[in-house]
């Protein structure tokens, strides 16, 4: 067919596996197992259908953005409101790396960098992360056309200090560096402070994981009031009216619940705690996880076949059929109970 001549062609990024199975424990795509916090389905029971004849508001205009911005302490001129993280970041690939240089990131890092760098036409070069999974910082003081990494990683859970955040954001004052904080609420330092002292960082956040509303959507970056102009001129280049009316209200009972925001991180990381004991038990070694997965090698039992026993158990984890990780299972922290069924499970598997 000659019209496919002229097709954009590209590989997409793979989700996890959303089984339609009931009962099924879904450890797989890092999700939070607790309902969000209770003002949002009390918000969401008094939603007026009848509004929705009209377009949304701007979204740097809502009392989301002001919720945002006042629990940030940064005003709404330094925030980008998108639909998840994964629209911020891609605009923000779209916006910021326009160069001829290669973009940086991780060689084992989140997969749609390279997808959104595809589907763009961005030149890129992976950077291997050590043996222990760290970035190597020498890597990233040569000339590029922007750097962009996880913290902590993706799918390691690793955390890089904010003394090396910052050293790298310093060594390239040139180029945007876009520090990805989907799980910084499960234990990191956030690099948000230093968004004051550097025009060339942008850190980006999420309701998907501590925040309990992935469904919802809602995605969120941080930076100079100049990075935030530029990035909404290409947004509004490309869809104006991109977040719904309905996560736009959700979203503020969400921020604004500090006390059951606090609690829902900390009993995800006294489980995640928990499961790293369990697990080494059971002949698992892994790097500390900051995150709300745990990323975990047996010793003896290929990692491939451990996630095919667990599934025929109804327990979905991930894993990838990927170079250096392709012995190793990303393995969401659920609730306590979940996880005893996952201890049971591999007992059998590993026992
Ligand atoms: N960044 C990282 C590192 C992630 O793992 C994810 C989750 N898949 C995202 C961004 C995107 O999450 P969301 O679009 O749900 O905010």
């Amino acid at each position: 067919m000659k019209w496919e001549e002229n097709v954009r062609r590209v590989i997409p990024y793979t989700p996890g596996e959303q089984p339609k199975k009931a009962g099924v424990i879904k450890l797989n795509t890092n999700e939070n197992p607790y309902p969000p916090a209770p003002g949002v389905a009390k918000a969401s029971a008094v939603l007026d259908a009848g509004k929705f004849r009209l377009y949304p508001e701007f979204s740097e205009q809502t009392e989301l953005a002001k919720a945002l911005a006042a629990r940030y302490h940064i005003g709404t001129d330094q925030l980008f409101i998108g639909v998840g993280s994964d629209d911020v970041l891609s605009m923000a690939f779209l916006t910021f790396f326009h160069s001829d240089r290669p973009v940086f990131f991780p060689d084992i890092t989140y997969s749609f960098y390279d997808v959104w760098a595809d589907v763009y036409g961005i030149p890129y070069e992976r950077k291997a992360l050590d043996a222990d999974f760290q970035i190597c910082m020498a890597d990233y003081c040569q000339p590029n056309g922007g750097v962009i990494f996880p913290n902590p990683n993706a799918p390691t859970g690793v955390l890089m200090p904010l003394d090396k955040v910052e050293e790298i954001v310093a060594a390239n004052r040139d180029v945007v560096v876009i520090v990805d904080e989907a799980y910084i609420d499960f234990g990191g330092t956030s690099a948000l402070p230093l968004i004051d002292k550097y025009d060339n960082l942008l850190v980006v956040q999420t309701f998907s994981k501590s925040r309990s509303m992935a469904g919802m959507r809602i995605g969120y970056a941080m930076g100079q009031p100049a990075l935030i102009r530029y990035l909404n001129d290409v947004k509004y280049s490309v869809n104006s009216y991109t977040m719904n009316m309905a996560a736009l209200e959700l979203g503020v009972s969400a921020v604004r619940d500090e006390a059951y925001f606090g609690a829902c991180c900390r009993r995800i990381i006294e489980t995640r705690e928990r499961a790293e004991e369990e697990l080494a038990k059971r002949g698992f070694v892994f790097p500390k996880s900051y995150a709300n997965f745990i990323f975990a090698s047996h010793q003896a039992i290929p990692a491939q076949e451990i996630f095919e026993r667990l599934k025929e158990n109804d327990i979905y984890v991930r894993w990838w059929d990927k170079e250096r990780i392709n012995n190793y299972l990303r393995i969401t922290i659920g609730t306590d109970e979940q996880m005893e069924a996952l201890y049971r499970a591999l007992d059998e598997i590993c026992g």
